[in-house]
Formats: C-alpha cells, sequence, structure tokens
C-alpha cells in the first residue's frame, strides 16, 4: 500500500541502536540536549533486545524503552522487527530501515562505528545495516522495494561507540565532542528506565557511564561530553565559529 509522508514527521536526526539502550548508552546526553535546542529527534532499534537475562519478556522490555524516549524527550522511537542475537546485514535488513529513512527523512543519522568485541555482535552488524540503508534511502529507480516512499538523501553521518566500550574510533579524522553538562544526569535517567537490564548488582554501568562522559567532556573543556566521529571530514566557513564557538569577541568568551 502506498503510504503518504505527511503521516509522519519531518525529523532532524535519527539515532540507530541494535538493541533498547545502545543509544541511550552513547549518545543520550546528545540527544537529550539536541531536544533541548529545538530539533526534532528520533532513536530506530534494529531489534527489540529479546531474549535477554533478566527481561520478562518483549512487552516490559518495550515499554522500557518507550519510557527512556520520554525521558529524553525525543519525538519518536522504532522498533524494527529483525532478530536480536542473529542480526545480520541482509538486503532485507538494509530496505526495512531505509524505508524508516525515507518516511522519517532525516538531515542526520548517527549509528554504531565499530565492532564491541565481548559484547553483542549485533551492534558490528548494525553499523553496516546503517551504513547501507543510508545509501539505499537516496536510490532512485528501486521504488518496489521500499513501499513506493519516495527518495530521501540524508546529508550527513556520523559514529558513536557505547559509552564503556574502548576507544575504538581513533583512526577517524573528524572526533569532536558534543557538551552534555547539561543533560548527562538525562542520559543516566534514561539508562536508568531499562530496570530489567540494569538491576543493582549492575549499577556500576551507571558510574561507568558518567566516568566516560566526564573523561571525554574534560577532554574539551566541557563539564561532560560525547564523542563523536564525522564519516566525511567536517569543516566550517568561520573559523573562529568552529573552534572557539562561544567566542563573542574583544576577547571575551561567555561561559
Ligand atoms: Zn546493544
Amino acid at each position: 500500500m502506498k503510504k503518504n509522508l505527511t503521516d509522519f514527521p519531518q525529523l532532524d536526526v535519527i539515532a540507530v541502536g541494535a538493541h533498547p539502550d545502545d543509544v541511550e548508552i552513547a549518545c543520550g546526553g546528545t540527544l537529550a540536549a539536541l531536544v533541548r535546542q529545538g530539533y526534532k529527534v528520533g532513536i530506530i532499534d534494529l531489534t527489540d533486545g529479546e531474549p535477554t537475562p533478566g527481561s520478562p519478556g518483549p512487552e516490559v522490555r518495550l515499554a522500557e524503552a518507550q519510557k527512556a524516549a520520554q525521558t529524553l524527550g525525543v519525538e519518536l522511537r522504532v522498533t524494527l522487527d529483525l532478530p536480536n542475537r542473529r542480526l545480520f546485514d541482509t538486503f532485507e535488513a538494509r530496505v526495512l530501515l531505509a524505508k524508516e529513512f525515507r518516511k522519517y527523512r532525516p538531515q542526520i543519522v548517527i549509528g554504531f562505528g565499530d565492532k564491541t568485541p565481548l559484547a553483542s555482535p549485533d551492534h558490528w552488524q548494525a553499523m553496516q545495516i546503517t551504513d547501507a540503508a543510508i545509501f539505499y534511502s537516496r536510490l532512485t529507480k528501486w521504488d518496489e522495494h521500499f513501499d513506493h516512499l519516495p527518495v530521501h538523501t540524508i546529508s550527513s553521518q556520523l559514529y558513536f561507540r557505547l559509552a564503556f566500550e574502548p576507544q575504538s574510533l581513533q583512526d577517524w579524522a573528524s572526533h569532536f565532542t558534543i557538551d552534555i553538562g547539561e543533560t548527562l544526569e538525562t542520559k543516566i535517567a534514561a539508562v536508568k528506565c531499562y530496570a530489567t537490564q540494569f538491576p543493582p548488582h549492575k549499577d556500576h554501568v551507571y558510574d561507568r557511564i558518567r566516568g566516560a562522559a566526564l573523561v571525554a567532556g574534560g577532554a574539551a573543556g566541557f563539564k561532560a561530553g560525547e564523542v563523536f566521529v564525522g564519516v566525511r571530514p567536517l569543516g566550517a566557513s568561520d573559523l573562529v565559529k568552529l573552534v572557539l564557538p562561544k567566542y563573542v569577541g574583544e576577547g571575551r568568551i561567555v561561559p
């Protein structure tokens, strides 16, 4: 059935995770900051994360995910019907995600940027699927695969990493840090919505998330931060605004 695009709100930014909680842990502070800045933000989870230890079932996990989305203030959260633990970069998975991009028409997509050895291999597959779906979203003469949704070109793609994973994105050239000093507590509150995933004996996760944010932020001169990588070199026409965004001239930098 042909769908009308007015059925779907246009978003500025979409963050893609393999499982509910990936996006919160990787970039929840930035998403909450974007919402406060007035941008329309969405989250797409490729799987519902089930089965998983500690969860009584998918309904509970989905309810946790929706509560976390509300905590961040994002416009919408979509959970795709791809299989947890058996996530693979297939044609069907690429098309499924590309259809969501065509519906919600983001300008920026943020997703996994590397493998996570010792953790779920779904994350690496999610990266491959996201890379491909961004490309598929703009391909013409292939409408039959996409429910005849119009093509959509995504302008910019960024990679994230899970807050407590090793700093594995160092090989990329365009690192930058987003100030989440105002939204670190919101990020942690969103992760805490996953009560089944982080029961009291896993409380150390919050310390790790907080610690990673403080280290990343401190290195860039913020109270807390999240690091991203641009898949292409990032540039600017105003050197001062790029390197000193709070400089207001006459030697003054606003706090
Ligand atoms: Zn995950």
